[in-house]
């Protein structure tokens, strides 16, 4: 196993017990999956289910990717708001989409139904940096509520500290649909039941889709920001953007912090985002690098942006720091499709503890023939970086920063 100075991680250090069951047989199924995070344990477990024989291989181990690395905010929708999506891609699409990421949330059917144990909560807050992002989260929460029937709850700015000890909001808006969980412990979960469905797991294997073809009938590449590495082709749709995490020690002030326990993100471009752990931790992440090389020391890295909103503890000691690449699209939509017997799901954006669940599924879903709902995802606007293979990301990094800069100057 490779070491990773970037997985010194609460999730890895709170781990439930797992190991794999050594698998010697013949390596051949219906369906090979490439990769053991959400996206490819969701599918594995899906096709299983089906009736299919499924391999999966994971380079690494179980939700050694984003999966096992990431804030474990559970934020319904994708990263366009439901009145873009609409505006974009007209009312019987946002209608079909509404009801798949926003309505039914395939995270929490999972955590019920197999009984996994990984600290689910209920509640996401929107914070707003600004008064103008506060009126348009309320004018987007209007719009919800009159076309969906979709309730969120309106946060006065005078009311924030019922919600957050912080006074740099200029108010919010609570999503009970939402929530946060342990997501290593939920990626862990998945592959526990997808390991009972049948599923064949083997980690510390890496695959590519030419040698998993020669496997399987189906293959399905779920390495997200690793695409690349192993089809050029899709590699081109994503760039990864470093994001990185830290968890305080259990704090005895944490309940005053966020009263209602509720997973919070706030509406800067380069955005805070952070909750309690089950033990009381703050778990913060915020800042992010556009190179690959992780700071020297991710904890004095992320401190800066934890005390600004809250100077109450920052001082507090920092336990774990951690971190890990999040694949960005163009638009910041997920890019899901097939190419002949391949399928893929990548690029969530930031945004994706519960749409890779769904993606997985769809994808089980169209390989049992019913391709309805996948052709929804697989048709969603997506267009590879320009700049080629050694130009594309610097040249969307040079975006990132305009917006970050932006965001600075108000
Ligand atoms: C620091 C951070 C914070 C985040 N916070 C949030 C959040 O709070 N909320 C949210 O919604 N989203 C968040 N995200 C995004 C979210 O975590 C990802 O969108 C999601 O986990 C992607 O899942 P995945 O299964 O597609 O990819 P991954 O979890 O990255 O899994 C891909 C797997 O493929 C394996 N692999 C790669 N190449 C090969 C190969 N050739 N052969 C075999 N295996 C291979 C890798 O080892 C890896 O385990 C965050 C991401 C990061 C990095």
């Amino acid at each position: 196993m490779t070491p990773d100075p970037l997985n010194h991680s609460y999730y890895a250090a709170t781990a439930n017990d797992w190991r794999p069951r050594p698998f010697a047989g013949e390596e051949r199924a219906d369906v090979a999956v490439i990769g053991g995070g959400f996206t490819g344990l969701a599918a594995a477990l899906a096709c299983a289910e089906r009736g299919f024989s499924v391999i999966l291989y994971e380079a690494q181990h179980i939700g050694f990717g984003a999966s096992g690395r990431n804030g474990g905010q559970l934020i319904p929708g994708l990263r366009w708001s439901a009145s873009q999506i609409e505006a974009e891609l007209g009312r019987e699409r946002a209608d079909a989409l509404f009801d798949l990421c926003w309505r039914s949330n395939r995270v929490k059917a999972r955590i019920n139904r197999h009984g996994i144990a990984c600290d689910l909560k209920s509640g996401h807050v929107e914070a707003a940096w600004t008064p103008r992002d506060f009126a348009a989260m309320q004018r987007e929460a209007d719009y919800l509520e009159r076309r969906f029937g979709y309730a969120t709850e309106r946060i006065a700015p005078e009311e924030m500290g019922a919600h957050v000890a912080t006074t740099c909001y200029h108010g919010g808006i609570r999503d009970p649909q939402g929530g946060h969980f342990h997501p290593l412990n939920y990626a862990l979960g998945l592959a526990r039941a997808a390991e009972a469905a049948g599923v064949r797991l083997i980690e510390e294997r890496r695959m590519t889709p030419e040698e998993a073809s020669a496997k399987a009938s189906y293959v399905i590449n779920a390495t997200d920001h690793w695409i690349g590495e192993i089809d050029p082709a899709l590699g081109r749709y994503t760039v990864p953007i470093m994001n990185f995490n830290i968890a305080t020690a259990p704090l005895r002030e944490a309940d005053a912090l966020i009263p209602g326990d509720a997973a919070i993100s706030d509406s800067r471009f380069i955005l805070n985002y952070y909750r309690l752990s089950a033990d009381k931790r703050l778990i913060f992440g915020g800042g992010e690098r556009y190179t690959q090389r992780p700071p020297r020391d991710i904890a004095a890295f992320v401190r800066p942006f934890m005390a600004e909103l809250f100077p109450q503890i920052a001082a507090a000691p920092i336990d774990y720091g951690w971190g890990g690449a999040v694949a960005v699209t163009m638009n910041r939509l997920p890019h899901v499709g097939r190419r002949g017997n391949i399928f893929y799901a990548h690029g969530f954006s930031g945004h994706g503890a519960l749409v890779t669940t769904l993606a997985g599924e769809l994808i089980a879903e169209a390989m049992a023939g019913t391709a309805e709902r996948f052709d929804l995802f697989a048709n969603l606007p997506a267009r590879p970086f320009p700049g080629g293979k050694w130009l594309q990301t610097p040249l969307a990094v040079l975006g990132l920063l305009y917006y970050a800069l932006r965001d600075r100057l108000g």
